[in-house]
């Protein structure tokens, strides 16, 4: 059986946590992200848990549609300069607690994201061995 992998991140800019522990994403505290599309603004909650691709939002957007992120500490924006190889939407980005970063791309049912490692802590051994990279 595989194991799953939960990451921790926090933002690029001021370095506060992006986890809502209180808000559950398949019982995993969930990364909490402010939202705002061309009409609506909202939040939106990713699953911490690498290679699913759940969340939850409380406003409704439309397949396709890109979607600015923004850290709900300091509100700067997310994105970064690259786009996204699948759909050139913007990617945003944000840092993991143990090293690396992990970019997601800001379009709505585009499922590209990847992760970057800077270094290897502990946690992404462990993450390396479970996933055999
Ligand atoms: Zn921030
Ligand atoms: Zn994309």
């Amino acid at each position: 059986m595989e194991k799953e992998v939960s990451i921790s991140v926090k933002c690029p800019i001021c370095s506060k946590s992006l986890m809502e522990e209180c808000k559950l994403v398949h019982n995993r505290p969930s990364v909490k992200i402010n939202i705002e599309t061309t009409h609506d603004r909202g939040v939106l909650w990713l699953s911490c848990v690498y290679g699913d691709c759940s969340k939850e939002m409380d406003i409704e957007i439309a397949d396709g549609e890109v979607v600015d992120m923004y850290c709900p500490h300091c509100n700067k924006e997310l994105s970064i300069e690259e786009t996204c190889t699948e759909c050139g939407a913007p990617l945003v980005s944000f840092v993991i607690k143990a090293g690396g970063a992990v970019r997601i791309c800001s379009r709505k049912g585009c499922h590209n994201h990847h992760i970057i490692f800077k270094e290897i802590g502990t946690e992404l051994s462990k993450f390396y061995f479970e996933y055999g990279f």
